[in-house]
């Protein structure tokens, strides 16, 4: 994927986490509550021991909505550490937004951790989607300049690792050079 196509896709997730936290009404400041937005979402979030799929690819995480059930659930992988499963569950809640909330049918979405570091354009749209939400643009900003750029404190407060804050940081310095 170009460089040109990545700040155009991480432009239009900040819109679209924008539009997110109007139509869900979830709070978007501080540590992310993403069991809060689950359920607003009406999805459980379940912690899961996944056997190996095909390939003895690693399952990071999944969605399935049962209507004939009325269940919601996301899963996230049990063995994998605290900031990845809360990023995968932000993950899975943008495939959710962006690809099937408008839908009535049943779905099964399931990420093996090796697709979703992919060039699929639509695991970029979710891994962009989910840092949006993770680390919202002003509430990140304040922290850095707050903290004086200190960014295990800032990885302590969001609960987010230090490696997706500092990517995080690069593509907000990108998308403010592209906008002037
Ligand atoms: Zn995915």
């Amino acid at each position: 994927m170009s460089a040109e196509k990545t700040k155009k896709i991480v432009s239009e997730m900040e819109k679209k986490v924008k539009a997110f936290k109007v139509h869900y009404d979830v709070n978007l400041e501080g540590t992310i509550n993403l069991n809060e937005i689950a359920k607003k979402l009406g999805f459980t979030i379940k912690e899961a021991k996944f056997k190996k799929g095909a390939n003895h690819k690693i399952i990071s995480g999944a969605i399935s909505v049962n209507n004939q059930e009325n269940e919601k659930l996301i899963y996230v992988n049990a063995d994998e550490p605290y900031y990845r499963k809360r990023f995968t569950i932000a993950h899975e809640i943008a495939h959710y937004y962006l690809e099937y909330k408008d839908t009535e049918k049943d779905i099964e979405n399931i990420d093996f951790r090796s697709n979703m570091n992919s060039n699929k354009e639509s695991e970029l749209r979710a891994n962009k989607f989910a840092a949006a939400l993770l680390m919202p643009k002003a509430t990140i900003l304040a922290l850095k300049k707050d903290l004086n750029n200190n960014l295990n404190l800032i990885s302590s407060i969001m609960q987010v690792s230090t490696k997706s804050i500092k990517k995080r940081f690069e593509e907000l310095s990108c998308l403010e050079t592209s906008s002037k």
